[in-house]
């Protein structure tokens, strides 16, 4: 089910808003304020915006501004001045579509209906392309599970693979070879923590230049690797 954010200070046209696209069978949630709507719209897994553009504690310019940035999901902006909705679309701030207050509920539940499938069939068109990692001319495609190494094909062994994946999704993270261990292998397989330091020996061979100098896995002593961003 669709989740949908509503940013909207005047409660009465929250409400009714609500009303509708429930009814329509999507999830709904409110904010009154700016800073919260923004918050809710960074934090929580929604699908859909409605911001409004006047409202306290921060405009819904600045909101859909800032939402951009970390978010492609679909934003209606609306108003209730037609001015306003003129000026929106002028500034270019990556609002989907535009409403002029008052609207009529059908009409809007017509809108987030167009946009969620069209948003739902841009995310399905992505997803058939392959899902890959990269990381400084290490390129991972986690779909046909190779590896790149400055465009040149290097072959791994499906725990090199998974150990290199692993790290490269995870950069900047230590972790100890115990947590490699439970991470890649079985919990019941038959081996130690032995097992990863090995691994990572010859990983280090395939990808980096000066396997005493690594540039991608680093060593921290006493504690385990990291995988350098
Ligand atoms: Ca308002």
């Amino acid at each position: 089910m669709s989740k949908i954010l509503i940013v909207e200070d005047e409660e009465a046209i929250a409400d009714l808003e609500k009303d509708y696209l429930e009814m329509s069978g999507y999830e709904v949630i409110i904010e009154n304020d700016g800073i919260k709507g923004l918050e809710s719209a960074m934090n929580s897994d929604v699908d859909l915006i409605i911001l409004d553009l006047m409202l306290p504690g921060m405009d819904g310019y600045d909101i859909c501004k800032q939402l951009r940035e970390e978010k492609n999901i679909p934003i209606i902006m609306v108003s209730a001045k037609k001015d306003d909705i003129d000026k929106i679309r002028g500034l270019g701030l990556g609002a989907d579509d535009y409403m002029t207050k008052p609207f009529s509920p059908s009409e809007l539940v017509a809108r987030v209906k167009a946009h969620l499938s069209r948003y739902e069939r841009l995310i399905g068109s992505n997803q058939k392309s392959n899902d890959t990692v990269e990381i400084r001319g290490i390129k991972i495609d986690k779909t046909a599970r190779r590896v790149y190494i400055n465009g040149e094909e290097k072959v791994f062994t499906t725990k090199e693979f998974d150990l290199l994946t692993f790290l490269a999704e995870n950069p900047n993270h230590v972790f100890t070879k115990e947590e490699l261990f439970r991470e890649i292998w079985d919990m019941d397989s038959i081996g130690d923590i032995a097992t990863v330091t090995v691994h990572i020996k010859k990983i280090r061979e395939k990808i980096e230049f000066d396997t005493s100098k690594p540039q991608y896995i680093e060593t921290i002593w006493g504690v385990g690797y990291r995988f350098k961003v």
